[in-house]
This record gives C-alpha cells, sequence and structure tokens, in this order.
C-alpha cells in the first residue's frame, strides 16, 4: 500500500489550520462527539419524542379517564419505589460506567464504535412503540418500516428493488444461517426432483449435477412429472432429504438407482468468521461438510482453488450445497475477489452463492467511481454482489447502528420463500416475514436505527461513503505514522479497508520474539489505565499459509512457530482523523506505542 496523497500527517496538519469543508462540517451533525459536543440538541430530541409518545397515547380513548391519580403519585408508598427505582437505575448506569468505552477515538479495537445520532433517535422510537416485525398484526408500522429500510439496503448493494427481499436477524451470524438453510432446502429440493424424475423415467439420476439444476430445469421436469403422474409432488416430497433425513436419502438412492452419494458440502474460505463452523454444527452436517477454500498470499479467497474444491466435491460424490465469498473478513477487513468467484461459480451450475458481508456490506455506499477512498480492486468486488444469491449485512458494525441489527438479504424472491412454516395461530399478509425468518419474535429497533440512518446520512458516495472513505484514510494515516516507531512495524498487507494489524520486528527476529512483544504490547493496552485500546488476532499457517509466509518473510523471521499473533485496530471512529480536537489520535497512538515498548526494553 503507497501514501496516498494528502493522508501524511504533515500534509493534515498543514491543513489543520483550514477550515473542514462545509460537507465534513455537516457530518459532524450524526454523531454525539468525542465530549458530547451535541448533548443540548440530543436532549431536547429525545425529549420532544418522548412528549409526542406521551400525546399519542393521551390523545386515545380519553373518555376512559386516568389509571393513576395525582393522589395516588402523592403517597408515600408510591414515593418510595420511584425513589428505589432512581436509586436502582443509578446504581446500573454507574456500573455502565465501566463499560467499554466504545464512543472514544482512542478505542481502536473491534468492529464497532460511536454509534450515529439518527440511529439512536430511530431505535428509541421504535423502542417506544415496541413493534414486534414478525407480521402485521404486531407490527403494523413496524413490518413496513423494516421492508423500507431493506429497500435502502437492496439499492446500496445493487440487487433489484423488485426481484430482492429480505429482513432484518439479531446479528451476521443469525444472517448467515438464513443462507444455510435456504441453499440446503433449494439443494434439497433440485436433489428431489432429479431423483423423482429419474424414478418416473426408470433413468439413472446424478445428484451432483442435480443440486445445482436451476429452476428453469427445474420447472421442465416439473412440467413433464405432472403430465406422467398426479402424485408427482408426493414423489418430490418422498425424495426431499429435508423431509426424510440425509441418512435414508442415501439409503434409498442406492438401493433404488445403485447410486454412491455422500453428504453435501458447503465451500467456505478459510478465513471464515466462525458462524460458519456453528452452521456446519446446527444444520446437522458435521464440520467435515465445511471445506476450506486456500487464501492467497494477501489473505483473499483463492479462486483457483474455489473451482478445484467444487471439482474435488463432485468427482467425489459430494453435492455443493453453497459457496461463501467474505466482504471484510473479521480479522483483517480482506474483501474476497467476489467477482472472480461469482465467474468460477458460474461455470458450474446453479450453486448459491452467498456473500458474508457481516462487516463490509456497507463499503457498496462508497460507490464505483475513482476516488471513492477505497481501492479499485474492492470497488471492482463489491459491484459483482448483484451476481450473488444472497448476501449478510450488519449495521451494527459499520452502519453505526445500535444492537442488535443484522440482515438477510436474497437477490430473487424464490430463493427466500423457500423454507415457509405456517402458524395456524398468526395471519400473514404479504408484506410479512414471519413465515420465512429462522428467529420468531423480533425487534423493530435495528430496522428503525436502519432506515433513519439511511434517510439522513444516506446510504450513497456523498453520505455514508464519505464516513467510509475517512475510515480507509485513517488506515493510511496510521500506517504512515506507525513506520516511525523505534523498532520497525510490519504491517499487513491486504486489501483495502479500514482494519489495521501490525506487529513490532526487526529484521530477521524470529516468531516466537516478535509474538511474544506483541503479546505483551497488547496486555499493556488491555489494562485499564492504556490511553488506547485495540484488540490482537492470531493468524495460523493453516489457513494463511500464503500470507504468513509472505508477512514473516518480509522481515526474514525465523518461523520457529507456526502463527503470528498481530495487534488488530479496527478503524470506525469518525473522529479519529479530527482536525479540531488537541490530540491528534494516529500521533498519540504511536507515542504510547513507543512509550510501552521502550519501558519494556529497559
Ligand atoms: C461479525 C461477523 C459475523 C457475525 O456477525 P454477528 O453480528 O456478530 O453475529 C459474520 N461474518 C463476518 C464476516 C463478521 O465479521
Amino acid at each position: 500500500m503507497t501514501n496516498v496523497p494528502g493522508t501524511t500527517t504533515a500534509e493534515i496538519k498543514a491543513n489543520k489550520a483550514t477550515r473542514c469543508e462545509p460537507e465534513a462540517v455537516a457530518l459532524k451533525s450524526f454523531f454525539l462527539g468525542p465530549q458530547s459536543e451535541n448533548a443540548v440538541w440530543l436532549q431536547s430530541t429525545i425529549s420532544n419524542l418522548l412528549v409526542k409518545w406521551f400525546d399519542w397515547r393521551q390523545a386515545r380513548q380519553v373518555e376512559d379517564g386516568r389509571a393513576i391519580s395525582s393522589k395516588d403519585q402523592a403517597s408515600p408508598e408510591f414515593k418510595k419505589q420511584r425513589n428505589n427505582m432512581v436509586e436502582v437505575l443509578n446504581e446500573l448506569s454507574t456500573r455502565f460506567e465501566d463499560e467499554v468505552p466504545k464512543y472514544s477515538p482512542r478505542y481502536v479495537g473491534h468492529m464497532f464504535s460511536e454509534v450515529a445520532l439518527p440511529a439512536i433517535l430511530g431505535h428509541v422510537a421504535a423502542l417506544l412503540h415496541n413493534p414486534n416485525t414478525i407480521s402485521g398484526e404486531s407490527a403494523r408500522v413496524g413490518v413496513q418500516i423494516e421492508n423500507e429500510a431493506i429497500e435502502e439496503l437492496l439499492k446500496m448493494v445493487g440487487y433489484s428493488t423488485t426481484d430482492a427481499t429480505g429482513h432484518f436477524t439479531s446479528g451476521g451470524t443469525v444472517a448467515n444461517f438464513e443462507a444455510v438453510s435456504r441453499a440446503r432446502a433449494r439443494s434439497a429440493l433440485w436433489m428431489a426432483s432429479g431423483a423423482a424424475f429419474a424414478e418416473l423415467r426408470g433413468t439413472i439420476p446424478n445428484p451432483c449435477q442435480d443440486a445445482m439444476m436451476g429452476w428453469e430445469a427445474f420447472d421442465l421436469q416439473q412440467a413433464e412429472m405432472n403430465s406422467m403422474n398426479h402424485a408427482w409432488q408426493a414423489r418430490l416430497n418422498a425424495w426431499n432429504f429435508e423431509n426424510i433425513g440425509m441418512h435414508r436419502f442415501l439409503i434409498l438412492l442406492k438401493e433404488i438407482f445403485g447410486v454412491d452419494l455422500d453428504h453435501p458440502v458447503m465451500l467456505v474460505p478459510s478465513h471464515k468468521h466462525y458462524s460458519w463452523q456453528k452452521a456446519a454444527k446446527l444444520f446437522g452436517f458435521g464440520d467435515e461438510t465445511m471445506k476450506l477454500v486456500r487464501l492467497d498470499s494477501r489473505g483473499r479467497m483463492d479462486v483457483a482453488h474455489l473451482r478445484e474444491r467444487i471439482k474435488q466435491a463432485t468427482n467425489h460424490g459430494h453435492p455443493v450445497m453453497m459457496v461463501v465469498s467474505v466482504a471484510g473478513t473479521t480479522e483483517l477487513g480482506i474483501v474476497d475477489p467476489i467477482e472472480e468467484a461469482c465467474a468460477v461459480v458460474k461455470e458450474h451450475g446453479f450453486i448459491w452463492h452467498h456473500v458474508d458481508g457481516a462487516y463490509g456490506g456497507f463499503f457498496a455506499a462508497m460507490g464505483q467511481d475513482k476516488g471513492s477512498g477505497i481501492s479499485e480492486e474492492v470497488m471492482e468486488a463489491m459491484s459483482a454482489i448483484p451476481a450473488s444469491d444472497s448476501i449478510t449485512i450488519d449495521p451494527h458494525k459499520l452502519g453505526y447502528v445500535p444492537y442488535s441489527a443484522g440482515v438477510f438479504m436474497v437477490a430473487q424472491k424464490i430463493n427466500y420463500s423457500l423454507v415457509a412454516i405456517d402458524a395456524p395461530y398468526i395471519q400473514y399478509s404479504e408484506a410479512d416475514h414471519g413465515p420465512v425468518t429462522l428467529e420468531g419474535s423480533r425487534s423493530a429497533t435495528g430496522s428503525a436505527a436502519t432506515w433513519m440512518v439511511a434517510k439522513t446520512i444516506g446510504l450513497t458516495p456523498k453520505g455514508f461513503g464519505q464516513i467510509l472513505a475517512r475510515n480507509v484514510q485513517a488506515r493510511h494515516v496510521l500506517q504512515f505514522e506507525l513506520s516511525k516507531t523505534i523498532i520497525p512495524t510490519r504491517v499487513v498487507q491486504t486489501t483495502d479497508s479500514n482494519v489495521l494489524c501490525f506487529v513490532l520486528a526487526r529484521e530477521g527476529e524470529s516468531l516466537s520474539v516478535v509474538n511474544a512483544r506483541t503479546r505483551e504490547l497488547h496486555r499493556s493496552m488491555s489494562k485499564s489505565s492504556s490511553k488506547f485500546i485495540v484488540s490482537t488476532t492470531t493468524l495460523r499457517w493453516q489457513h494463511y499459509s500464503a500470507l504468513c509466509e509472505r508477512f514473516s518473510g518480509s522481515w526474514g523471521a525465523a518461523c520457529d512457530v507456526h502463527e503470528i499473533v498481530l495487534i488488530r485496530m479496527c478503524l470506525l471512529n469518525p473522529f479519529f482523523l479530527s482536525k479540531e480536537t488537541a490530540t491528534f489520535y494516529p500521533e498519540a497512538f504511536v507515542r504510547e506505542v513507543n512509550d510501552i515498548v521502550d519501558i519494556e526494553c529497559l
């Protein structure tokens, strides 16, 4: 990574005297500010929101009369309970003062930071009305708000607002599960069709091919079979492994056709989030069914190996249930070459291709114009999302929305409704997602917060894109600053994003020595007295061999252990590069690192 013009400290300091651009100043209205600068406005806006809510309640059924009188409120018992509530609340809020200071520009650890004011307001507004977006019966407005928020996100990633759909989840983990449940249902249905078709025609099915036959081929089989046999639907169900179980399906294939089939597989890059392992266990496939795709020397999914993996699987009787690409990995913020993965998947038929954009999905808001602040390589990857089948995005990460807010979206509605299950006591309408969500009751806080962010900041290059561009710039500036430390900093070179990982290593130093230094630095920076908070991660050869070799080779390390411990920094805070603050955070951070490492050397 080379230095981007205008990102060196000297340049930023030279700029310090000059005022911020009006657009940049306007962005400051969206956050409370490190010193609660926008407190008065937030307080009055939330207060007005409460007043509006009180009025709304009071205006209804006035004739019913009051249930709590002024006399009640003046009684000693009443007052006692109130005072107690205040005390207990005080205890709670005081205890929370020891909470991780997520708002601070000095917090540069995990994938969260200050949340946006419109998000807080949307969250609170929804909280007061407490909609349950399981159906319109329990969320007349919440369901609409959710659908409108989804529409904004569909536009952001480039999915069609007419063909695509989706819903909010409690987070990226569940959104990923939503993808697996549909990929499994689809391949189960297609394989059932292939088997039932062969049964009726007296031929032999090819389940590995059937698992990726596509809806057109399925419809053709369906039409032909319908004309031949009225009980076609029953046969389809009788062959669906989601009805009869995988074990029975494999036995039947062997008994009736003499076909040997093995369990279906998911192909997932080695830098996967651990929710994919959870999925493999949860969906009853076991770890074995998750085949890892190798990474290249910058940690991106190696698409040549993906192609090999698909061939290997089908040659060995494993139907390929789904392929996953990652937009913004949890450890290093890497964006896979999604466009190349799409092309490889297409070579083989209709394999469910899911993009895990829990972290980096919002980079799509930066748009496709050069100079948007992100590399062309990442832009190209993001521009291929419309060719995928589904995507996970976490508004509670780069969307600056409070927990819990994840999103699952599907490019084609036909693939969304695959998993519908009805409940006799719920009246569902067209707009409801209840029948198809893994979760039951769902809060509208996440969707209302995202709706507010989309309608105010805007999920566009001029809105959100600018905030994210600044984060990416923060990474460049910090890297530049780090290059001045006494012990040489080695930054892991990956794709462009706002995650920066580094070690401090002298030329030729062995990995065990460097790892010990990194662990010590992380320990020091985890103390409550530390001026900055970072996170750490460990790259293992087993998953990142090409990257580990290239990275450790960059200082001629003796690889006496097969892992590299890194300081990991997720740069999300909108004020990290502030020109206004007395502290220039990137510089202060590097000073802190120097102080800690110096003390150790004594
Ligand atoms: C964070 C993350 C997840 C899981 O999201 P949660 O909201 O924590 O459940 C999944 N995939 C990736 C790439 C992530 O970064």
